[in-house]
């Protein structure tokens, strides 16, 4: 049974002065245990929000935003990933952003994974399709390239090891308040099960985790999760509100307890 996971991008939001009061408000608001909630703040900030749930609610989870794909050297301003060790335990790999501003490739990302994996990080693996691929009806095909490119070289019973976890994140819904239909988003976490399948991903990639993310909110949340194929959302923008996260993460709570039964409702 896959889990369901909320994970909330905080992308360039908050420095160590505001991170720990927000990551605790939101761990109160959200306490809803059949939910896996991963907070990921910026680098500076991952301390404050680590120190803040340890005393508020240790299981929420705290995650970078990315790391570096060596493991030290002349790289400046970078951060690999055996130095996130105390402060982190997911990490966010190839998000749109980092593939716009950063110019990480499909390639570069599969050694991000790699790298991951070997420092004990639960990897967040964001793909998703430009809008121009999606108007053209290539959006499955774009998103099967980046994942078969960034698992290549990879040991798939590794990775699922490591607890991977794929976001699908259409590029044209992130932060502009559009969202994919969930049919569409269903159909496409099917269509990554399918490429992970034929990667070698064991079982058929039936327990591959595959999460939601393009302008989710506590409104629109209840689509996707209506969608047996999904298993939770990655949030941007909400993310930095107590409120939409608290919406978010109940409508999660719904979907949680009805994959473990009737026996999880107490
Ligand atoms: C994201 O940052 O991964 C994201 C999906 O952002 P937003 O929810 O703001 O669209």
């Amino acid at each position: 049974m896959r889990p369901v996971v909320v994970a909330a991008n905080w992308k360039m939001h908050t420095g160590p002065d505001d991170a720990g009061e927000l990551a605790r408000t939101i761990a109160r608001r959200t306490a809803e245990p059949s939910v896996v909630r991963v907070i990921c703040p910026p680098f500076v900030s991952l301390a404050a929000v680590r120190d803040a749930l340890a005393v508020e609610d240790p299981r929420v989870a705290v995650g970078a935003q990315t790391i570096h794909h060596e493991l030290q050297g002349a790289y400046t301003g970078e951060v690999s990933a055996p130095m996130l060790a105390g402060l982190a335990t997911w990490v966010i790999l190839g998000h749109s952003e980092r593939r716009r501003d950063a110019g990480e490739t499909d390639a570069l990302v599969g050694r991000k994974l790699g790298r991951a994996v070997e420092a004990g990080l639960r990897p967040i693996l964001c793909v998703g399709e430009q809008l121009e691929d999606r108007d053209a009806g290539r959006a499955e095909s774009v998103v099967d390239g980046q994942l078969r490119c960034a698992l290549a070289g990879h040991d798939p019973a590794g990775l699922e090891a490591a607890g991977l976890v794929i976001a699908y994140e259409p590029v044209w819904a992130i932060g502009t308040g559009r969202n994919a239909r969930g049919a569409d988003a269903a159909a496409m976490a099917e269509a990554i099960r399918a490429a992970a399948a034929s990667a070698g991903w064991p079982g058929g990639a039936a327990d591959l985790p595959v999460l939601y993310g393009g302008s989710v909110t506590s409104a629109n949340i209840a689509e996707f999760l209506a969608e047996p194929a999904i298993d939770g959302a990655l949030v941007g923008g909400a993310s930095l509100k107590a409120d939409e996260m608290a919406g978010i993460v109940a409508r999660a709570g719904l979907t949680a307890q009805a994959r473990l039964g009737p026996e999880s409702a107490s």
